[in-house]
């Protein structure tokens, strides 16, 4: 093993094309579910922290699975929370290529030395001889798997399928008896009978290797010395030890990571609106945020810090922090979270966060994006309102519209009448015509004077000024919007309110 740290996420680009077009089976795909993605997060924290590599590999050996354009929406993901890689299928690097469909010698060599030594042999079994031998195995009540009909094949016999023209599939020949021990880094001391694991396939009959031989073969030779992946490879580790073994390699540490689990406790999945890290960002939540919340899906500084910035989160990630135990994606937990981020941004960043959004995803509300000034104008408006990002562009429609559009019979308030709301927008309009400056201050103190001197409620005053000035019952505070809008459309929209009375 090397002494410096290098680790990798290992994405499947997988996906289910038969639920529909490719794009559904994307976002569908196995990966991108959030699970997967903190898998990429814990390691990427993990070498950021050791000073060490983090190497993207494409792991797509089952080629019947392998969803096209899977691999720019993985990357995608990772760019977007901002988890950079040192090596990868983009990038390049000293131990590539980093897609397994372009290393296929490499595993066909190590298979080769595993037949020539005894570890592994060729099975010529039919797949319905396959299914009558697991039929036959069920009826034993035995545990399941490959029954070994080729393992114990006598020489003539296998000469003579070697001539028979079946293309065999090679398998592992796995210790009969006996334990497989290793120590994970998170859940310790494992062990596993071997009997209870059968003879699995290295070699595939298209010249694939399957995902245990090619994981590796790609971890030896791309010297990865830490696997940080989800808890449900456990059971896959042994036999992963003991190829290491049988090619005479020194196996990687492992570190296997707790679970994700809904609220209610079971694994989470589709089914409870977990879904890709993109939509995530689709429904407008800061890669910040994001980071911050997945990172504490099962580790944690101490028992009460949760906002933590990435470069915090960089300096203090530890495997000895990452729980055993599953940890709950609550989505109520990120709405805070991301409120969080929202309200603490810096005017910049949320300006840049939301140019970055609406151009990702132009909204119908506002046909031609504005300029970073005039968002840097519009940020004090929403800082306080927002909980995502797409919440953005309802609250301010009204500034892209040449006029607010709205049923004249809103301007009249609860308790007032025709001739009270008219009173009311004149006076406002001379008012606001005459004041020295028009600041948010200034406005609201002559506006709620002037509330007083008709004795009407500011309220009431308010929301009919409100209508006027954006058509909208739900809108940012009305003296800052009043000052976004400048006085001439301010005054030009009270009086066309007047006149539409
Ligand atoms: N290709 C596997 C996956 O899709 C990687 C598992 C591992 O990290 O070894 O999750």
């Amino acid at each position: 093993m090397s002494e410096t740290v290098r680790v990798r996420f290992a994405p499947s680009p997988t996906g289910e094309p038969h639920v529909g077009n490719v794009r559904t089976a994307i976002f569908t795909w196995l990966f991108a579910y959030v699970g997967n993605v903190r898998t990429a997060i814990f390691t990427w924290l993990f070498a950021r922290r050791a000073g060490g590599s983090f190497v993207i590999r494409i792991e797509d050996t089952d080629q019947a699975r392998t969803v096209e354009g899977a691999v720019e929406q993985i990357l995608d993901s990772l760019r977007w929370l901002g988890l950079d890689w040192d090596e990868g299928p983009d990038v390049g690097g000293p131990y590539g290529p980093y897609i397994q469909s372009e290393r296929l010698p490499r595993y066909r060599e190590a298979v080769e030395e595993l037949l020539a030594d005894g570890h592994a042999y060729r099975c010529f079994c039919s797949p319905e001889r396959l299914d009558q031998a697991r039929k036959e195995k069920q009826r034993l009540k035995q545990p399941p798997g490959y029954d070994r009909a080729c393992r114990d094949l006598g020489n003539a016999e296998r000469q003579k399928l070697d001539k028979s023209g079946t293309v065999p599939v090679a398998r592992f020949a796995m210790p009969r008896d006996g334990t497989t021990k290793l120590n994970d880094l998170i859940r310790g001391d494992v062990s596993f009978e071997n009997a209870l694991i059968d003879d699995f396939v290295i070699l595939k009959s298209d010249g694939f290797p399957t995902y245990h031989l090619a994981n590796v073969v790609d971890d030896h030779a791309m010297e990865i010395s830490h696997v940080l992946r989800a808890e449900e490879w456990l059971p896959s580790t042994p036999r992963h030890v003991l190829i290491y073994r049988a090619l005479g390699w020194e196996p990687p540490l492992f570190a296997h990571l707790p679970i994700l689990l809904a609220p209610d406790r079971s694994k989470l999945s589709k089914r409870h609106g977990a879904t890709s890290v993109l939509e995530y960002r689709k429904m407008g939540y800061l890669p910040e945020a994001m980071l911050n919340f997945l990172t504490l899906l099962g580790w944690s500084l101490d028992d009460h810090t949760e906002i933590m910035s990435r470069q915090q989160l960089t300096e203090n990630f530890s495997i000895e922090r990452v729980g055993k135990s599953g940890s709950i994606f609550n989505v109520e937990k990120l709405d805070w979270m991301n409120g969080q981020y929202i309200r603490s941004a810096s005017p910049d960043r949320l300006a840049g966060a939301l140019l970055e959004y609406w151009k990702a995803y132009p909204p119908p509300e506002i046909p031609d994006l504005p300029g970073e000034q005039q968002v840097l104008g519009i940020v004090p408006l929403i800082q306080e309102r927002l909980k995502t990002l797409a919440d953005a562009s309802p609250l301010i429609q009204f500034l892209f519209k040449p006029e607010a559009k709205y049923d004249p019979a809103e301007l009249v308030q609860k308790g007032m009448d025709l001739d009270r709301t008219r009173a009311g927008l004149e006076a406002s309009l001379t008012s606001l015509e005459g004041l020295p400056a028009f600041d948010s201050e200034t406005i609201e103190q002559a506006l709620r004077s002037l509330a007083d001197e008709l004795g009407v409620k500011a309220g009431q005053l308010f929301g009919s000024l409100r209508i006027a000035t954006t058509g909208q019952r739900v809108a940012p505070p009305l003296f800052q919007t009043m000052e976004v809008l400048g006085r001439e459309r301010t005054l030009s929209s009270v009086r066309g309110a007047i006149a539409r009375l």
